[in-house]
């Protein structure tokens, strides 16, 4: 088939989402282009997580450009490049985010974004191993089960939350999303619930669906303000197709802005300093990023058994290895992290502004995630909702080089704030009293840092992120913004952003349930 109603660019999260339900419509021939290959063996097993963050044939590995903000550290900016995107490599951990988020989302010019609008297409993705929950979702594409892992360290910690006064939560997706819990995660009886897997594997069959991997998409063509199709290669030829409809870009923060301004989109001087022609002024494209940067406290643990550390490498990891096989279960089939926490930092704040991520080992490099030696847990802290603002721009009119990616975390008075006050409250949670028998001294950064002017320089010295990049392409009203509520660009025809570039602000907590729920809304949107 070389006729096309419509053409998605990307098939990650939201991508392959769209594609699945677009082509619901027998009348609807729809071509889902994605750069990557269609699968890896590891993707299905949660464990793919550590395994493919720093591998080259199904992640990007991006990284950021030197930032005086972060000590001048490259960061990794890991992303999937395969059918299933980054939702066939990340952590697994599900969260839906507040009310509010989406609330501020609808009152930031996008109307049909508000909670109300947007809960019933949650309820719609969702496959809940509870079931009959008020407000969440049953018979949905992605299954979301509770860690079911057990280990006194978890019930330490709950005991020790509780000590200091954070109450335990059942359901942080449900209407209250503060307190610890154990995490929901998109898993279903060890196996990884990716897009392509829940969403995609089902629609292949239909005659008019067309997913082609290892096709990338150079720069979108355009016949005045109207988007007509795409540039792509494929095995070494530069090919293009046709779009009778419209094309959507769905391949992520990173490279929906990109493709846009290697298209001739977005702002002037950008595009002038690469020879790149204007063909349309849109200087949002790009701006409006950000990212969750996640300090880790390490603590040694007394008591070997309970740390996990052990259970990566040698005699540990080969009896990992067959409890997965024989029961789908045990350490290969964890989410990134078996607790979460949504906390506030301030009695003074109506929902959390923080979220911990509470693990029973430890990395000993986090960009390849090799874990420590020695018995030990960490707790990573992010503030919910940053507003220190980065950008994501060209640095050449060759689609095969990266972009250069600015975060420049910790440029708002709130975010250094609010990060050190985590720092704190992760201390304060190990230093309770039910963690007294458990907790050794602390590793990392260690008890020397411990004024605030210290754990900031710690934190600028030492944070990775957590693979959250969102907004370069944001969605609203007027300048400043890139795509309007029903996700078209500004300006032109024929083309539309359905990806986590859209969202207007952070979303509270991990970002792939709302990029799904973007592909969802796509899908609204275009029927
Ligand atoms: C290591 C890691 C861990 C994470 N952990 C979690 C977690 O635990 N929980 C959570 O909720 N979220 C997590 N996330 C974030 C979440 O997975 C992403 O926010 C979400 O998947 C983004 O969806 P997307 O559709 O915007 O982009 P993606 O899913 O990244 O999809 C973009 C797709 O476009 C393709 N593409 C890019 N350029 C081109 C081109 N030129 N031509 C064709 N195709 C192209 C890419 O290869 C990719 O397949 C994690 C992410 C990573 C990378």
């Amino acid at each position: 088939m070389d006729q096309f109603d419509y053409i998605i660019v990307g098939a990650g999260s939201a991508g392959a989402v769209l594609a699945a339900r677009l082509s619901e419509d027998p009348n609807q021939r729809v071509l889902l282009l994605e750069a990557g290959r269609a699968s890896h063996f590891y993707s299905r097993f949660p464990i793919s997580f550590g395994l493919l963050i720093n591998h080259p044939t199904a992640n990007w590995l991006y990284e950021s450009e030197p930032e005086e903000v972060t000590a001048r550290r490259p960061i990794p900016v890991p992303r999937g490049k395969l059918l299933g995107g980054s939702s066939a490599i990340n952590g697994l951990v599900w969260v839906r985010g507040q009310p509010s988020d989406y609330e501020t989302w609808a009152s930031m010019g996008a109307p049909g974004w508000s909670w109300e609008d947007v809960a019933p297409l949650f309820d719609r993705i969702e496959d809940f191993e509870r079931k009959g929950v008020a407000g969440r979702g049953n018979g949905g594409p992605v299954h979301v089960s509770v860690v079911p892992d057990r280990n006194p360290l978890y019930e330490a910690l709950f005991k020790a939350a509780g000590e200091v006064g954070y109450r335990t939560n059942p359901d942080y997706n449900g209407e209250d999303q503060e307190g610890i819990s154990k995490t929901q995660a998109n898993i279903r009886r060890g196996r990884r619930m990716s897009v392509d897997h829940c969403y995609l594997d089902p629609a292949m069959p239909r005659p008019n669906l067309t997913a082609l991997p290892e096709a990338s998409v150079r720069r979108v063509l355009l016949e005045g303000t109207r988007c007509v199709g795409v540039v792509y290669s494929h095995r070494g030829k530069e090919l293009s197709v046709r779009a009778e409809r419209e094309v959507i870009l769905s391949a992520g923060a990173v490279a929906t802005p990109q493709l846009l301004e290697l298209s001739g989109i977005g702002k002037p001087e950008i595009l002038e300093s690469y020879g790149i022609a204007v063909q349309h002024e849109l200087p949002a494209v790009g701006e409006n990023f950000r990212d969750h940067l996640t300090p880790r406290i390490i603590w040694r643990v007394k008591d070997p058994r309970l740390s996990y550390n052990h259970k990566a490498r040698g005699i540990g990891s080969v009896i990992e290895a067959f409890r997965y096989l024989f029961t789908g279960g045990g350490f290969f089939s964890l989410p990134s992290a078996p607790l979460v926490a949504f906390l506030r930092t301030s009695d003074d704040l109506a929902t959390p502004d923080v979220q911990l991520h509470l693990v029973p080992y430890s990395v000993k490099d986090p960009k390849t995630r090799k874990l420590q030696e020695f018995p030990s847990m960490a707790i990573v802290c992010y503030q919910l909702r940053p507003e220190s603002l980065g950008s994501i721009h060209i640095r050449s009119a060759d689609p095969d080089v990266a972009p250069a990616i600015r975060f420049n975390f910790l440029d708002a008075e709130v975010d250094r704030r609010t990060l050190v006050e985590g720092v704190r409250m992760m201390r304060r949670i190990v230093d309770a009293p039910a963690m007294q028998s458990l907790r050794g001294e602390e590793f990392s950064p260690g008890r020397q840092v411990e004024t605030d002017a210290q754990i900031l320089d710690w934190i600028r010295n030492n944070s990775q992120t957590a693979y959250h990049p969102i907004g370069t392409c944001r969605m609203g009203q007027g300048p400043g913004t890139v795509v309007d509520e029903n996700l078209r660009v500004h300006g032109i025809e024929g083309l539309r952003v359905a990806d986590a570039s859209i969202f207007p602000t952070m979303p509270s907590g991990n970002t792939n349930a709302p990029a799904i729920m973007v592909g969802e809304k796509a899908a609204e949107l275009l029927r």
